[in-house]
């Protein structure tokens, strides 16, 4: 046993330290090995070692020296001539492929869409098409893909359980199917956990350890970081506040049971509320366009959808106590005054202290992100096994 620990340690150290550079050049971009030792708190020859076995097994690359005076330093940063990850986003209505190199920056021009099938079959055979596309891009490695998928996924078994919005992935593995078909490693994450991810990685979390994540886009999903670890509950199901009953007489949800808050707050509850008004059904994007247009006047439904929304804020700062609360959906596009209203609204709704320490503001990563940010967390986390990595080791110079 002693041997054993013997043997294993100096490895570990190695890969802990590696993770954490890896982790800063996510995190705060492309870095000198000066840099990196300064801001790891590493002497130069760990720093060295690490940066040579990282550029071995492909994880990192220098970038091309910038044009000027004198010989600056060559940074060093997360790979992208040769190496990318993917990313699929399974939605209601439209899915999207996404492709990224290891820093996340998602390269908008080879995005692919496609309209959601109604079959499960027919999605996976669609996302395989459009993934394979991406993925037979010359002298590029896939190092994996990522999902996105809304509703409850069990993020042990990488199994949708039960999906509202997107029923056909119930008691489904998106992620072990496509792997079987495309030959490349899948990790399937709950939407707005990944959204999480992206806003950290990539966004206006950076660098913070307490925040949250309300989704209010197709439905109502919320993601929560707690001392730079996502609350997952014992299954990945947690943050479920879209299935809380927030009106005892209110309609049917997607989940059976009725007056849920994501029948009221979300832009698929305010689109199927204004189609209930018109007499006939218009989705999201066709009712932003009456409102546009100046043909239709929705003050009632948001003044209404404003007060829910506020509600759902208050029960998560309330709850969470987080240093920022972003929220993500493209309902506030509708009307200028709706999110300063929103914010009004919360605090007098909230315990004054916990709003006091919260700031509000509106997500700026996108579910693509989510996507990409949620594989890369994941190849980066694979260094260390899990249960060391839960220990919280501090690297060692
Ligand atoms: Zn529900």
């Amino acid at each position: 046993m002693e041997n054993t620990r013997s043997l294993i340690q100096p490895v570990l150290l190695s890969r802990i330290n590696e993770q954490q550079i890896l982790r800063m050049l996510l995190e705060q971009g492309p870095l000198s090995r000066a840099e990196i030792a300064r801001v790891a708190g590493l002497g130069p020859p760990t720093v060295s070692r690490a940066i040579e076995a990282l550029l071995q097994s492909g994880y990192v690359e220098e970038e091309a020296p910038q044009a000027g005076f004198g010989r600056p330093a060559k940074k060093l940063r997360l790979a992208v001539r040769s190496a990318q990850v993917l990313g699929l986003v399974l939605d209601a209505e439209r899915c999207r492929v996404v492709c990224a190199g290891l820093d996340g920056k998602v390269r908008a021009d080879r995005t692919q869409t496609f309209t959601t099938p109604d079959s499960y079959e027919a999605l996976l055979d669609q996302a395989e098409m459009a993934l394979r596309t991406l993925l037979d891009t010359p002298n590029m490695t896939t190092w994996g893909i990522g999902v996105s998928m809304p509703g409850l996924v069990d993020s042990n078994l990488q199994m949708g359980l039960l999906s509202p919005n997107l029923p056909i992935t119930n008691g489904r593995t998106p992620g072990r199917d496509l792997e079987k078909r495309l030959g490349a490693a899948c990790l399937v994450m709950q939407e707005e956990h990944a959204l999480c991810l992206a806003e950290r990685y990539f966004g206006s979390a950076r660098g913070l350890e307490n925040f949250a994540m309300l989704d209010v886009s197709t439905g109502v999903g919320l993601g929560v970081m707690s001392s730079g670890r996502l609350l997952t509950g014992q299954n990945g199901l947690a943050g479920e506040i879209g299935h809380i009953t927030v009106d005892l007489r209110g309609r049917r949800c997607g989940c059976g049971n009725y007056g849920c808050l994501e029948t009221v707050a979300c832009d698929t509850a305010l689109a199927a509320i204004v189609s209930q008004r018109l007499g006939r059904k218009v989705d999201f994007d066709a009712m932003a366009a009456l409102v546009a247009r100046g043909e239709l006047k929705l003050e009632e439904e948001l003044g209404t959808l404003c007060s829910y929304l506020a509600v759902a804020l208050a029960a998560v700062i309330n709850l969470f106590n987080p240093a920022s609360l972003f929220v993500h959906g493209r309902l506030f596009a509708l009307d200028p005054n709706l999110f300063p209203r929103l914010l009004e609204e919360t605090g007098r709704r909230t315990l004054a202290p916990s709003f006091q320490a919260c700031r509000i503001v509106q997500a700026r990563g996108s579910k693509r992100q989510g996507a990409v940010a949620a594989i890369i967390d994941h190849l980066i986390d694979s260094l260390v096994p899990m249960e060391i990595s839960h220990l919280n080791y501090k690297a060692v110079a």
